[in-house]
């Protein structure tokens, strides 16, 4: 997320990324400007990333910030954004999506264009692209025209997906969506006396409670430039077509996100209302219908209205448990669901539950889910999953593992069932899937639905790099596990 305007920055920032949160626990950093750079970056999530001596030492009237979930390069701390490079002007860059053609673009950058990567992310390649294209115009003063010929380089160079925020030293926040829109972002204004103050952001959860009125989205393709006098520039560098990803509204994005005209929560009612018909059509007997928390409880509410039976909260998810900042390594997270999400006994005793969970991706969720639903004495455990079966990896940035993890790419329906433990098991169709989120906007003519079908809206994705991004992303996953491993350990040991 990006802020501009004449308060301080940090106030706005750090509020907006514990509004983000759900977007990302692995890391969270913020960078303001007043003359100065002041960077702020660690692994962790925003509450445990930011003190009150950082928060006083953030100052200016500008700044980005970012809360990271990893989809491509590694978890650690270095690759945690925004990143900086000190030319031209000195410039930081917060991204969100995933570059198809980072191992191309790194090639170049270091070979023909000399310049230095210290990290395997894709975001300090997407920033060093756009520094290189803002350095090589010479710009003696930086008008809006020489930002948007700098984005137009970018979209140029840079393949698959990438919403960014880049704060320039001095001059002002540049914003960019890629040309096929995948990955969200918006821009809201605020009044300050006579003058306008601007958020841009991933989701406008955050403007209302941030007290920014949503404007709109940024258009694919299409980049803003906000100058050191607060006036918005915006220009379609290269015109694109919208293709969302449809997983925003299965589970990423807020439900109270409003997304390409979209509402989030509305979306994933009807995602649930359309699952209803096949609950009706297979004629089980249905106690109750509960949610696995938090995300597909919009979804089980649409699917209980249409079915007419009654929506129960069977579970209870506790707040307060962090994903890898407090519970490190691989062993201890497999125990943490346990301690994440527990039964309220009551509702199970006794009864037929159907419970619905927004996606199945590798099954391990929801067989721990179905045993504890049985443990707790339900006499039968249904499951439905509110999106299709996830066949394929995304390499636009949603972690979406390798085809091998993704248990519905090499099993049927029936062997999920197994897996799960359930004693029926429901998945949404692509059509309904994308019916539930085109009803909100009917221009929006195609979504990414990659996941689901293999149709992939930007050509250079095949099989061969999905398995290219799939291996490299296993590589750094290990080392990454082999890191968390050596922590896990010394906390048993502590334990
Ligand atoms: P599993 O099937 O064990 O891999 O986990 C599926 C659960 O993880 C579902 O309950 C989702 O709510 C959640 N989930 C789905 N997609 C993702 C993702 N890309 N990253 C993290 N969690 C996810």
């Amino acid at each position: 997320m990006a802020v501009s305007g004449f308060r301080p920055a940090i106030e706005d920032l750090y509020d907006g990324l514990t509004v983000l949160q759900h977007r990302g626990q692995d890391a969270a950093g913020i960078v303001t400007f007043d003359n100065q750079f002041h960077l702020k970056k660690a692994n962790g999530m925003v509450r445990d990333v930011f003190h009150t001596h950082s928060l006083h030492r953030l100052t200016g009237h500008m700044g980005i910030g970012h809360v990271r979930y990893p989809t491509a390069g590694c978890s650690s701390e270095f690759e945690a954004q925004p990143f900086f490079v000190n030319s031209p002007f000195g410039i930081s860059l917060a991204h969100n999506g995933n570059l198809t053609n980072a191992k191309e673009l790194a090639h170049e950058l270091l070979h023909t264009d000399f310049r230095h990567l210290n990290t395997s992310s894709d975001s300090e390649i997407l920033l060093n692209v756009f520094a290189l294209a803002l350095q090589r115009q010479r710009p003696i003063k930086l008008t809006p025209e020489i930002i948007f010929r700098a984005v137009r380089q970018v979209h140029r160079r840079c393949q698959g997906s990438y919403s960014a925020v880049a704060l320039i030293g001095g001059h002002g926040i540049v914003a960019f969506r890629d040309p096929h829109g995948i990955r969200p972002l918006q821009v809201g204004k605020r009044k300050y006396g006579m003058k306008e103050e601007y958020v841009i952001c991933s989701e406008n959860t955050l403007m209302k409670p941030l007290g920014y009125e949503f404007m709109r989205d940024v258009e694919p393709g299409e980049a803003i430039f906000i100058d050191r006098k607060n006036q918005m520039h915006a220009e379609i560098c290269r015109k694109g077509h919208l293709n969302p990803c449809a997983f925003e509204w299965v589970y990423l994005a807020a439900p109270d996100s409003i997304l390409d005209n979209v509402s989030v929560y509305k979306a994933r009612l009807r995602m649930g209302e359309y699952l209803a018909r096949q609950i009706k059509a297979s004629g089980i007997k249905i106690d109750s219908v509960i949610p696995i928390p938090d995300s597909s409880r919009a979804a089980a509410a649409g699917l209980a209205d249409k079915i007419k039976v009654r929506y129960r909260e069977g579970f209870v998810k506790n707040r307060y448990i962090g994903r890898t900042f407090i519970m490190p390594g691989q062993k201890i997270r497999q125990r943490s669901l346990r301690f994440k999400i527990h039964p309220i006994d009551l509702e199970f005793k006794g009864n037929s539950v159907l419970l619905v969970d927004d996606s199945i991706v590798r099954g391990n969720t929801s067989r721990k889910i179905v045993d504890m639903a049985r443990e707790a004495g339900a006499k039968h455990v249904y499951f439905a999953s509110a999106s299709p079966p996830i066949i394929n990896p995304c390499p636009y940035g949603v972690d979406i593992p390798t085809r091998d993890e993704l248990i519905a790419s090499h099993h049927t329906i029936e062997d999920i069932r197994k897996f799960i433990g359930a004693d029926k098991l429901f998945y949404a169709t692509p059509e309904d899937l994308v019916k539930s989120i085109r009803i909100g906007n009917r221009k929006l003519q195609h979504l990414c639905t990659g996941c689901f079908n293999g149709r992939y809206p930007t050509p250079e994705v095949t099989p061969k790099l999905l398995l290219d991004l799939g291996s490299q992303r296993n590589r750094t996953r290990e080392d990454h596990m082999a890191e968390e491993d050596d922590e896990s350990n010394k906390a048993l040991s502590i334990l």
